[in-house]
């Protein structure tokens, strides 16, 4: 149902992209024979409309933000990249300590914890992958047609069960060998599976938010310059909200016109205006603990990352 829902949606917001200009080239081919006057009478209309259109067109680029989540995107997932192909010293001080709190689970359930460096490079794996197909997903080289992202595919990255669905197949299918990590013990097991996911998932989102606020790169700088930044953090931490914003106008459901097909769309929850409300406090909620307790990323102390994993797994 979600599926055929974002699908109607994505439609309808591919639709308001196309060009609605005709061509000029439509122009200059007809070239029946034609009266003075005649000729006179249908250029004066065209040249009208030409250049409304045109003095419209421009008036819609100024505020049109389509293409600001594409670029986000991109962005985003070549920064993430980035860093989990280099294994960045600042990427695996937040994935040791999760590995290191995976392994506290196994030994609370009464089974031998495995090796931290195997619960590392499951959870690099997981992410590279995850990353990787949302990466090819939203390139123009491997999906011509593209101008807006799916819902589903925002979802599998930022809300909390399409995550762990997600993380179950990539796990499912690794072809990686372990000599202490039993991967399908790990998904046959409920409580260890579940405190995996959810721990990767904070990693995810507490990761990436962080380096759009704090990366000094010009991937950084560029994320943050976006038009419509705020509102991308607030779909990260409440990726419900995608559904129902308006990348035309850059504005989610009940603050954009009360006119278009998102602001009319039947799947807008009675509860959305406090959805919204609860997004944006977890959004500034988390730019507070970062712009408190970090100055450098080269310097993220090991109680940074306690209280950072806390915060976010009891607010989030
Ligand atoms: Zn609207």
């Amino acid at each position: 149902m979600e599926r055929l829902n974002s699908f109607k949606f994505d439609e309808g917001q591919s639709t308001q992209t196309l060009p609605q200009k005709p061509s000029p080239m439509l122009l200059l081919t007809d070239s029946r024979p034609r009266q003075k006057d005649e000729v006179l009478r249908v250029q004066e209309p065209d040249n009208d409309i030409k250049l409304k259109t045109e003095e419209e067109d421009e008036k819609a680029d100024k505020n049109n933000c389509s293409k600001e989540f594409l670029k986000f995107s991109r962005k985003l997932a070549n920064l993430m990249t980035q860093h989990l192909q280099q294994k960045t010293d600042v990427l695996m001080k937040f994935i040791s300590y999760s590995g290191s709190v995976i392994s506290v689970i196994y030994g609370i359930s009464g089974l031998t914890a495995p090796n931290l460096s195997e619960l590392v490079t499951i959870q690099i794996e997981c992410l590279e992958k995850l990353w990787g197909s949302y990466k090819e997903m939203i390139s123009y080289s491997k999906n011509k047609k593209i101008c807006i992202v799916k819902s589903e595919d925002w979802s599998r990255l930022y809300s909390k069960s399409d995550f762990r669905t997600a993380i179950k197949e990539l796990v499912v299918n690794t072809k990686t060998k372990f000599s202490s990590l039993d991967l399908s013990l790990m998904c046959q097991i409920e409580n260890i599976f579940e405190f995996f996911s959810s721990t990767l998932y904070y990693v995810n989102l507490i990761f990436s938010f962080m380096m759009i606020q704090k990366d000094q790169s010009d991937k950084g700088k560029y994320l943050r310059e976006l038009k419509t930044i705020e509102n991308f953090l607030v779909m990260m931490l409440s990726a419900d909200l995608y559904k129902n914003y308006n990348h035309r106008s850059g504005k989610f459901a009940i603050e954009c016109c009360g006119k278009c097909k998102v602001c009319r769309s039947k799947n807008i929850s009675p509860s959305f205006q406090l959805q919204l409300e609860r997004g944006r406090t977890k959004s500034d909620l988390m730019k507070t603990f970062i712009s408190i307790s970090i100055t450098d990323l080269t310097n993220v102390s090991d109680d940074t990352i306690f209280n950072f994993f806390n915060l976010t797994a009891t607010y989030i």
